[in-house]
């Protein structure tokens, strides 16, 4: 599902007119409305500062947004904040096709979390 204007609002804090501003590109959000608008829709602040009302438009109406992990193929669900199983999320045959790739914080933990001595290629 998509997430409507009047949700959008409230979640960010705004007024729908507001958001219906932000999507026409009349006006900007400032940086922190721009990172909580970014952290509902699943995309960057910077789309929201910086990107052309057709950008934000899509990125907004798109159906529910997802971000898989590479790693471990959990997918998040950016309205409910969390990760959850691939074989949950998602019917088997393949990524969606509005979905998009990063790493869960259990996997960065994890590569993080790995002795860097006993990494060769570091540079210096
Ligand atoms: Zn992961």
């Amino acid at each position: 599902m998509a997430i409507t204007q009047k949700r959008l609002a409230k979640a960010a804090g705004v007024t729908q007119g507001m958001i219906s501003k932000f999507l026409n590109g009349q006006r900007r959000p400032r940086w922190f409305r721009a990172k909580k608008l970014a952290a509902i829709t699943g995309t960057a602040p910077e789309l929201w500062m910086e990107g052309s009302p057709d950008e934000i438009q899509a990125a907004v109406c798109r159906p529910a947004h997802r971000v898989i992990c590479g790693w471990c193929r959990r997918i998040k669900d950016v309205e409910l904040k969390r990760w959850t199983d691939l074989r949950l999320a998602i019917p088997p045959g393949g990524d969606p096709p509005d979905i998009s790739h990063g790493v869960c914080p259990r996997c960065e933990d994890d590569q993080s979390s790995k002795d860097p001595g006993n990494n060769g290629d570091r540079g210096e």
